[in-house]
């Protein structure tokens, strides 16, 4: 039950157009989720009329998000036509920046990579400004006759109805309207997000088949620092401001090993980030300095992977403080799963028994167990996030 607030009434009304809308939603996204699928068989499941099926999918192959794919097995009369999304053909830019690298990629409609390219990301935000608007300029002009847009995930809070990034605590930018001049100089239309809530939006989307399928679950960044997107009825949750799932700077213990970005040593950040692991694992080393002061996370994975005593102990810290944060969030607001990604997952294997023990530990008894598991998006989530920032508005409206 949605209370109706009539401020927002007039854009509610169900008009004709509306309910085309919505069916031609439904249509696109049975072919997205069913592919190959026949006009009769999306008829069957949906109890739409055939002719209206039909001009459905004449209207979405028109707009270039669907297309044939050759003739299925007849049932008797005529054989029917299969049809799929429209692969191959550019319809995404999304630009990924994290506090160590930018990615730049153009994806299809199914999120598939067709070109890509990185740089290192800067604290200069001149020279960043410049950097993305010259590439992203340079894209738009090579794919000029496709129809694009543009999703931008950025580590910090974004007013995404602005298109403004408000802070980004790593760097300390403040205010910066990269999404109006991208506008202004490609005529692209731009959505920005926090790298979070992107995160969030692609497992939705593009995540695995037991997480797609629910409307309620949290995804947890383990990055620099700890970033929380939560999905609340299929939608991601915003907050006032877009500054909702601020979980990192909850205090889930003290006197971690590094300082959290906002200065504490008690955050879930500052005791489960890929810093506070790497802190971790120096400190198990207190007279040998130069074997661990190069050590960064991934290579840290590396050694655990191979059996390290050290690497594996101070991950298996870092997941028990992992599981209290968890524990929380699950307390708190009942999510049916939480899914972490980062590229801790690759060592889910050594880490996953000691965050369900923390979890377990807390009063749930009566209440079906949620999900935890590691997330299907890859080493590069946020890029994934950026581009579904684009492809899901798509799926979302398909008009
Ligand atoms: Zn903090």
């Amino acid at each position: 039950m949605k209370r109706i607030y009539l401020q927002k009434a007039k854009n509610q009304i169900a008009r004709p157009t509306t309910i085309r809308d919505i069916n031609k939603q439904i249509v696109l996204n049975y072919v997205r989720d069913r592919a190959p699928i026949s006009r009769a068989e999306i008829a069957r499941e949906t109890a739409l009329q055939r002719s209206t099926v039909s001009a459905i999918v004449d209207a979405l192959q028109e707009l270039g998000l669907i297309e044939e794919i050759g003739m299925g097995d007849s049932t008797g009369g005529r054989k029917p036509t299969l049809l799929k999304l429209k692969t191959g053909s550019p319809c995404a830019i999304g630009i990924d920046l994290t506090p160590r690298e930018t990615t730049i990629a153009v994806a299809d409609l199914e999120g598939k990579v067709i070109e890509l390219e990185k740089f290192t990301t800067s604290q200069d935000i001149e020279y960043m400004n410049r950097q993305i608007i010259e590439r992203v300029s340079r894209i738009a002009e090579k794919y000029k006759n496709e129809q694009l847009e543009i999703g931008m995930s950025l580590p910090g809070i974004v007013d995404q109805s602005r298109g403004k990034v408000l802070y980004i605590p790593y760097f300390g930018w403040r205010d910066w309207d990269i999404a109006r001049q991208l506008t202004e100089k490609t005529g692209l239309s731009v959505t920005m997000e926090n790298d979070a809530n992107a995160i969030a939006l692609a497992e939705l989307w593009f995540g695995q088949e037991q997480i797609r399928k629910i409307k309620n679950f949290i995804t947890v960044l383990v990055s620099e620092g700890i970033g929380t997107g939560v999905v609340f009825d299929g939608q991601v949750y915003h907050g006032e401001k877009g500054a909702a799932g601020e979980f990192g700077h909850m205090i889930v213990g003290e006197n971690a090993p590094v300082q959290c970005s906002c200065g504490s040593r008690d955050c879930w950040e500052a005791l489960s980030s890929e810093k506070a692991t790497v802190a971790r694992y120096k400190k198990s080393f207190p007279h040998n300095g130069s074997k661990s002061h190069d050590i960064n996370f991934n290579y840290l994975i590396g050694l655990a992977n191979n059996g390290e005593p050290q690497a594996i102990g101070s991950l298996k810290e870092t997941a028990k403080y992992l599981g209290i944060g968890i524990s929380n969030l699950i307390v708190g607001l009942s999510p049916q799963a939480i899914v972490v990604s980062g590229s801790i997952t690759n060592v889910w294997g050594l880490i996953a028994d000691e965050v369900s023990l923390v979890v377990e530990r807390s009063v749930r008894s009566r209440l079906p167990k949620t999900i935890i598991t590691a997330s299907t998006l890859g080493d590069s989530p946020t890029l994934i996030g950026a581009l579904s920032l684009v492809l899901a508005r798509i799926f979302a409206s398909a008009s």
